[in-house]
């Protein structure tokens, strides 16, 4: 098994050439698991591709390690949703992590309306921070990232060295479109999250996210009014 001091350039190169070259997404979590085990966590934005790795994971160990980002910035839709993944897979074990300052704390401390000011540091708060402390007890993480959802995820690999969050970080989906997510949630009935419905592609914190024109990219519709792409959880 390796761990982010064992994953060099060379065997991350092999796994990714070798090992899982041609995989499928069911494949590589299947891999995954039988390597990791309980030393592997997903850690779920409850985006649409969220829910097709909830559901291929759920088939795989039905016992396994989810963790939210509860900012308390969500919308209500994303909570509802959050409920509903806890009915629909109720021996996942998902744990929602809060940030260690509440809304009020972080005004306080940093000055109203952070996001607007300083997203990044809002961002290090609420979204870095407590994945950092979630991620520590494992030696991998998982994330639904696909490279079709912009330029700064297009060269994401299966497996790679997560020099951010010092973890060996997994991406099953990388190679799904969009067309192929929804594809899988309507085959299987999945619940999703209802701002997709109303030109939300990506959902992110109230403050940061706003519906997407059709034709734009996936996700400009995230702190489209500040210039930033990514919150810094996805860092290569
Ligand atoms: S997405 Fe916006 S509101 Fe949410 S943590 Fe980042 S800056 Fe703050």
């Amino acid at each position: 098994m390796y761990t982010y001091e064992t994953l060099d350039i060379q065997s991350a190169s092999e796994l990714n050439e070798t090992t899982l070259a041609g995989k499928t997404a069911k494949e590589v979590i299947r891999w995954a698991y039988a390597t990791y085990g309980n030393d592997l966590v997903y850690a779920c934005s409850l985006g649409a591709e969220g829910m097709v790795l909830l559901d291929l994971i759920a088939k795989e160990k039905s016992d396994a390690n989810v963790i939210f980002l509860d900012t308390d910035f969500h919308f209500d839709e994303t909570y509802e949703l959050l409920n509903q993944v806890r009915t629909r897979f109720p021996s996942l074990n998902i744990q929602a992590l809060k940030p260690a300052l509440t809304p009020e704390e972080q005004a306080d401390q940093h000055g109203e309306r952070l996001w607007e000011t300083h997203p990044d540091q809002c961002c290090a708060i609420r979204k870095l921070d407590p994945l950092e402390k979630g991620l520590k007890p494992y030696n991998a993480w998982m994330s639904g990232l696909r490279r079709a959802q912009g330029p700064t995820r297009a060269e994401t690999p299966f497996v790679g060295r997560d020099e951010r969050f010092q973890s060996v970080k997994i991406c099953p989906l990388i190679h799904w479109t969009l067309d192929d997510v929804w594809a899988y949630i309507e085959v299987n009935n999945l619940p999703y999250n209802k701002l997709h419905d109303e030109n939300y592609p990506s959902i992110g914190c109230t403050h940061c996210t706003a519906p997407v024109a059709p034709g734009e990219d996936e996700r400009s519709g995230r702190w489209s009014q500040f210039g930033k792409t990514e919150c810094g959880l996805h860092r290569a």
